[in-house]
């Protein structure tokens, strides 16, 4: 796993707010990328090797560089295939709505899904759960390689983070 950026609501010189590169065989998967995690990004991989992007919650804190991600897709000379893009419904809207409507169609496919959802991308398998916050939160639990990665985003306490704890224990 790169930590892109691990700051609070909005970045600093130095800091980047949340986002994570987690790569199991040969497959990028970008867990949030907030404010400034984007020139991280760039700088750990090439963007064709990230593979999907699973967004926590609505903040701006945790996918506005989504944005700028779409954008060379959308503006590239030869863009790659849609970038996976797996959201709670209306998560990235005020991303998208950046730009004119369906500038940015192509560049993405939204893979919608609830808290408390599970599914897979790539190798992993992925457990959500709804954490206290003030937009719907998604708790996540990555399974990949007999390894676990637990991720709260922006959360409250709740009996839910104590269960992804305890998961994680357990394995
Ligand atoms: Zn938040």
């Amino acid at each position: 796993m790169t930590v892109l950026g691990s700051w609070a609501a909005w970045p600093t010189p130095r800091h980047a707010c949340s986002g994570y590169l987690v790569e199991h065989q040969g497959f990028g998967l970008v867990v949030d990328l907030g404010y400034a995690t984007l020139p991280n990004l760039l700088s750990a991989v090439r963007a064709e090797s990230v593979d999907a992007v699973l967004i926590s919650h609505r903040h701006p804190d945790h996918l506005a560089d989504l944005h700028p991600r779409l954008r060379a897709r959308a503006l590239g000379d030869s863009p790659p295939p849609a970038l996976p893009v797996s959201t709670q419904p209306g998560a990235v809207d005020a991303v998208l709505a950046l730009d004119g409507p369906g500038m940015l169609d192509d560049a993405y496919q939204c893979r919608e899904f609830a808290a408390g959802d599970r599914f897979t991308l790539g190798p992993f398998s992925v457990e959500t759960w709804l954490l206290p916050h003030f937009q719907p939160n998604a708790g996540i639990r990555l399974k990949a390689g007999g390894k676990v990665l637990a991720y709260t985003g922006d959360t409250g306490p709740s009996p839910n983070t104590v269960y992804l704890g305890l998961r994680l224990v357990v394995g």
